[in-house]
């Protein structure tokens, strides 16, 4: 079983420093005095392209938060995109593996996963469809490719949970496409996972860090404003075409993520070509972050007991 193994080695250091880099704790702004105050609108103000990466029994994937480029985004760790027409890239799949501390996000376009843990939950997110899977204190399961006749396209992002959470059961939000908020913004057709947009809000609930979660499409010249909260933390990421983000218009294409700076709204616009992207938020922790393999807690002994009550049979409790 190999699973996530390329962070093992990453310390919590490392992790903090290029936040800082970043701006993205530090400029956050003081609470807001008054209602009426002029809304920023974010600008991009990292640009990562996602990286060639081999991960679970050897799933070809593109990483790009989690890399090297950008360790982390509090309070979000990782973001792969799997995407491909040939099996062998991806039928291995991700066989047995713990995780504990946080929560995967998973994000289907194509094909379709199959999902099964040490408790007897099993579920196949099929095309459209999202699983919000908070692992809290900890569950042991699979995530297999199923149905991957015209290949296998999705995406998964992890989203830490504040230190009060990391102990909580585990719980998920399985999504069938039909109960994704679709809607329309301006140019956009938009479907709404989590948070609220114009009032409508997306299926996932209950989520500690109060996510916003929407995957846009514009034509090949169209423009689109979404408002955001403030002083969480936001990222765009392209999944087709190409997009102009932010109010510096920064362009992006497929396979990039742009960091956004702080501020009320995130402005998008095409040019000439199509563009669908994820737009997704959520509230920063500012806790320190010990992270090893599949398990992500505060502190280092809270790792090595995640991997010795992994070991001895204890990371699943009734
Ligand atoms: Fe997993």
């Amino acid at each position: 079983m190999t699973t996530r193994r390329s962070f093992l080695t990453t310390t919590a250091a490392a992790l903090t420093a290029p936040l800082s880099q970043l701006g993205c704790l530090a400029d956050r702004p003081a609470a807001s005095t008054a209602s009426a105050a002029p809304v920023r609108t974010r600008t991009v103000t990292h640009l990562v392209d996602a990286r060639p990466t081999i991960e679970g029994a050897g799933v070809h994937l593109r990483r790009s938060l989690g890399s090297a480029a950008l360790p982390m985004l509090d309070p979000f760790l990782l973001l792969d995109e799997v995407h491909s027409e040939r099996p062998d890239d991806f039928m291995a799949g991700f066989p047995t593996h713990p995780h504990r501390g946080f929560e995967t996000v998973t994000y289907v376009l194509q094909g379709a996963a199959h999902h099964r843990d040490s408790m007897g939950n099993h579920g196949v997110l099929s095309a459209g469809s999202a699983q919000w899977m908070t692992a809290g204190r900890g569950l042991v399961h699979s995530e297999m490719p199923e149905n991957t006749a015209g290949g296998m396209w999705l995406f998964q992002f992890w989203v830490n949970l504040p230190r009060a959470n990391k102990w909580v059961a585990p719980r998920y939000q399985d999504i069938a496409p039909e109960r994704i908020v679709e809607t329309h913004r301006e140019d956009a057709r938009v479907r709404l996972v989590a948070g609220t947009l114009d009032g409508r809000t997306g299926p996932v609930q209950g989520i500690a860090t109060a996510p916003q979660m929407m995957d846009l499409s514009l034509d090949a010249r169209g423009r689109t404003s979404v408002a955001v909260a403030p002083d969480h933390t936001a990222f765009v990421y392209v999944i087709e075409g190409r997009v102009k983000v932010g109010a510096d218009e920064a362009p992006m294409r497929a396979g990039q993520l742009g960091v956004l700076s702080r501020g009320g709204r995130v402005v998008a616009k095409t040019d000439g070509e199509r563009g669908r992207f994820l737009l997704v938020s959520a509230r920063p922790l500012g806790e320190p972050v010990a992270r090893g393999g599949p398990f992500v807690m505060n502190t280092d002994d809270e790792i090595r007991q995640a991997w010795d009550d992994y070991r001895s049979g204890r990371l699943v409790q009734p």
